[in-house]
């Protein structure tokens, strides 16, 4: 079976469908799609992270249809090198590099997988305050990353658009890595309309937590008007120095949204072991 016919049996079993963008046609994953990424797969992509530049490569992932569910199971990474000039801004995989890795996974003999194509974004700093701030303002598309989003694998005459693949991690403060999906036709084109979305209920969830503890007992609410007043006198008296910490206190309860999620969707902030991030 050679790699038309590989793509073709996919679209029969469900996997890939057909789809247009801009008037053109192309083959991409049938949602609900669960991406797996393993234990090994993390593990790589939290050893080989560099913070000071951008890498990049494909996400090998073996495809399967199950109960009306695209499945996608990732085991390994194939770096391909940067050929940019600006690597601590860009990414540009070396063209032969890149044509041998989606050889070897659409094509291979044994085998055959989906190639998902992966990069990073530095978060690197001297100061560890500003390292968190990339952290959190580096984890979205560029609008480079958007445009080149839209260029399909080539298969004979077929055009395959598979999602793309944004990686970072958060080095110093905690091991945390943020794993995103981005377009191929099913997931948006950048993280920030959902992540505000997983903020506010997040913020919701905590407003809820307050309220079931105010009704819990009567004296709870002067504890909550007494902690208050504690801290508005805190920021009054010492607001220089007050400021700062909120601040970081809310850059905080930002990185770790996502991460108490038990079915992210889109993106996914993992500690350690293996992932599964949903494309609904
Ligand atoms: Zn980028």
């Amino acid at each position: 079976m050679n790699a038309k016919e590989w793509i073709l049996e996919l679209k029969e079993v469900g996997v890939l469908k057909e789809g247009q963008k801009n008037g053109k046609s192309y083959l991409h994953l049938q949602t609900p799609c669960k991406i797996h990424l393993s234990e090994n797969a993390t593990q790589q992509i939290r050893d080989t992270y560099e913070a000071n530049v951008e890498k990049g490569g494909v996400l090998v992932a073996l495809p399967q249809r199950e109960n009306g569910i695209t499945h996608l199971h990732i085991d390994r990474l194939i770096y391909l090198t940067n050929i940019s000039d600006d690597k601590h801004r860009s990414y540009l995989p070396n063209p032969k590099e890149l044509d041998e890795a989606l050889t070897e996974t659409y094509s291979g003999k044994d085998i055959k997988y989906f190639a998902i194509r992966f990069h990073t974004h530095p978060t690197h700093s001297e100061n560890p305050f500003n390292e968190m701030l990339n952290y959190i303002y580096q984890c979205n598309t560029s609008n480079q990353d958007q445009l080149v989003s839209d260029f399909p694998v080539s298969i004979g005459e077929i055009n395959v658009l598979m999602p793309r693949c944004l990686i970072l991690c958060n080095g110093r403060l905690s091991n945390r890595t943020f794993i995103g999906f981005y377009n191929g036709l099913i997931a948006p084109i950048e993280f920030e309309i959902h992540r505000n979305e997983q903020r506010e209920k997040a913020m919701q969830k905590i407003f809820d937590k307050i309220e079931e503890w105010l009704e819990k007992d009567s004296d709870n609410k002067w504890w909550l008007i007494g902690g208050g007043l504690a801290m508005a006198l805190l920021i009054i008296r010492y607001y220089k120095f007050a400021i700062p910490l909120i601040l970081l206190i809310f850059l905080m309860s930002q990185s770790f949204i996502s991460s108490e999620h038990e079915n992210p969707q889109y993106f996914a902030q993992v500690i350690n072991g293996k992932i599964t991030i949903d494309i609904p």
